[in-house]
């Protein structure tokens, strides 16, 4: 039985002593109870020290759940047309019976507090789907903050049933990098009409995709989408082969108009299947889990040293000395006191 406490915000599920009550709050986000879903989220996003241990014990139970939930990124400029593509693709995928989670990683959040996916109108159909859970991007923290509450919520929404997290990012930074160490396939969204150069996306967000779909390929523009698919094709083909062993597909689409979609998706299925079968799936998600190994140690000693007395006690007079001196003694100084500790 949960307990609900009507006076919190979230409800978090909470035990006859109204303490929140880990155990249960894995069997109903295994259950897959929305509600319970929604406060691990909530949970693993609010990075406060009181609810630090918590967050610890729900990951650490979940993780232990194996599925064959399949992680799918989806980057591209602003106005490429991610939104409108995730709710085609979204749709479709319900409609083959699947259970769909949405996440959004967006850089630009930090700063004005907006977020993508924060519209609902967005994902009109999608947002209202049972078989759906949209979680818009964490509004503030640093990207290394991001990518460890994303990571979690990807492990929250696998536990409870969902076959196929699709995680949305905009194509302008270093955000498509941390995604990327976060999904078995990578797709980059593209419009017809203009070079990659003038859709502000850089050749090495191009050599991290895994797919290409030219969006709003539809009515008079199919023709020029075609062309712009060639020449991706003929670009791709010139890049080393990606570690996957595949040449990245391009296909074309209208996300507006729910066209080319199950080609996109079955062209993605394609790439999983032949992963699958080459062991690159699973090598590729160890690598994955190695990267956010030393990501999180880096992060951890970084907190550690920044809140050590070897730090402090020489941040005042931290300008007037040659930092990468500096830097040895006062880290030297950081070992020895841990060591005696
Ligand atoms: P995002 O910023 O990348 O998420 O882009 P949105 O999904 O918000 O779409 C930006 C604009 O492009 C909106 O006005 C959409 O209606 C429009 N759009 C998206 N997909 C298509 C498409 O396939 N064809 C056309 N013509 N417009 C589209």
């Amino acid at each position: 039985m949960a307990y609900l406490n009507p006076k919190s915000k979230e409800k978090f599920l909470r035990n006859k002593s109204q303490r929140l009550d880990i155990d249960l709050l894995v069997r109903e986000i295994f259950s897959g109870n929305r509600t319970a879903i929604a406060q691990g989220l909530t949970l693993v996003e609010n990075q406060k020290e009181e609810t630090h241990q918590h967050s610890i014990q729900l990951i650490s139970k979940l993780s232990e759940i194996k599925t064959d939930c399949i992680r799918v990124g989806i980057t591209g400029v602003p106005g490429v047309g991610k939104s409108t593509f995730i709710e085609a693709l979204g749709l479709h995928l319900v409609e083959q019976g699947n259970k769909v989670g949405v996440l959004a990683i967006d850089p630009s959040s930090q700063k004005t507090r907006g977020s993508i996916l924060g519209d609902k109108t967005r994902m009109e159909q999608l947002s209202v789907n049972d078989n759906v859970f949209i979680r818009p991007s964490p509004s503030s923290g640093a990207l290394g903050g991001v990518a460890k509450t994303t990571r979690e919520s990807v492990t929250i929404l696998e536990a409870a049933g969902y076959d196929v997290i699709l995680i949305e990012t905009v194509g302008v930074g270093q955000s498509e990098t941390i995604v990327k160490y976060m999904v078995d396939f990578f797709l980059l969204l593209m419009i017809p009409g203009a070079g990659d150069e003038l859709q502000g996306i850089k050749r090495g967000i191009m050599e991290m995709a895994d797919g290409i779909a030219i969006n709003k390929a539809e009515k008079s523009n199919r023709s020029k989408a075609k062309l712009a698919a060639k020449q991706f094709n003929n670009a791709l083909h010139m890049f080393p082969l990606p570690d996957a062993g595949l040449t990245p597909f391009v296909e074309t689409c209208s996300a507006l108009h729910f066209e080319g979609i199950k080609i996109v998706w079955d062209s993605i299925l394609n790439h999983i299947n032949h992963v699958k079968k080459s062991k690159h799936f699973t090598t590729n998600r160890t690598e994955q889990t190695k990267f956010w190994l030393k990501e999180a140690i880096k992060f951890e000693l970084e907190n550690a040293f920044y809140n050590s007395a070897a730090f402090k006690d020489s941040e005042t007079n931290l300008m007037s000395a040659e930092p990468f001196i500096k830097a040895k003694l006062m880290v030297d100084r950081f070992l020895n006191t841990e060591s005696k500790e």
